[in-house]
């Protein structure tokens, strides 16, 4: 049994008194929550207040990049092991916003992953293909090539701990969701190519409207919601919609 997860990704929104009200409304939200795991991935400068914040709470928190680099001459990045002292759970890892605006390869990558996993953190691996890989039936090709870029450094053991989530690109902030079905066949393989308990999540528009119907298919294991995650009551109504499609 998977128990699902529901992560939000900020990405560059919100500031400090922002950052509080939206955390003290979710935890709020999710506070009777049975089944479902919540977490939030948040800009570098606001880790130390929010870890501090969600210290005590049932709330997971999470970075949305690393370096693949434990220290060095690398300015301006962020290693793991300086996330993992602040006792960060998660770490989204090849997101399509670093792959398509910062030339991550699928090599970089796979580095990242791995720098995340030796510090004890959970990688988000997220992968999916562009409207135009879809549109020439080659999603399934892309998204098997980044899983394997993946493999290629990293036992398929890692992924007891880490997790997934499929993004196609062309969902992401566009208000264009996939539909359950799409979703699922698309979760189907990479299931093939992963572990039974490894979660799999959906991302690219979710929102309160299609989360229950994208969560009751078979191997969607959850979410990672971007836009809708920056409202308490959109975030919380989502991950109201995981609590459990057995
Ligand atoms: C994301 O940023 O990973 C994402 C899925 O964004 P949105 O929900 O806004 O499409």
């Amino acid at each position: 049994m998977r128990t699902l997860l529901v992560a939000g990704n900020w990405k560059m929104h919100g500031n400090r008194a922002s950052n509080r009200a939206l955390l003290d409304a979710v935890l709020a939200g999710i506070e009777s929550l049975q089944g479902v795991e919540c977490a939030v991935c948040v800009p570098f400068p606001y880790l130390g207040e929010v870890a501090g914040r969600l210290a005590t709470t049932r709330l997971a928190w999470g970075a949305q990049n690393v370096s693949e680099h434990a220290q060095g001459a690398f300015t301006g990045e962020v290693s793991a092991p300086m996330l993992a002292e602040f006792g960060c759970r998660y770490v989204l890892v090849g997101h399509s916003e670093r792959r398509q605006l910062y030339r991550e390869t699928d090599a970089v990558v796979a580095a990242k992953f791995a720098a995340v996993l030796a510090q004890g953190m959970t990688p988000i691996l997220c992968l999916g293909e562009t409207l135009e890989e879809r549109d020439a039936g080659r999603t399934e090709q892309v998204v098997g090539r980044q899983l394997e870029a993946v493999f290629a450094l990293n036992e398929k053991k890692s992924f007891e701990k880490a997790v997934v989530a499929y993004e196609p690109v062309w969902a992401i902030g566009t208000g264009r969701t996939a539909s359950p079905v799409q979703a699922q066949e698309v979760h189907a393989f990479l299931r093939t190519r992963l572990l039974p308990q490894t979660r799999i999540l959906y991302g690219g528009s979710v929102k309160r409207e299609n989360a229950a119907a994208l969560f009751s298919m078979k191997d969607v294991d959850g979410g990672l919601i971007g836009g809708a995650s920056l409202v308490a009551g959109d975030f919380t109504a989502i991950a109201r919609a995981a609590q459990r499609r057995d």
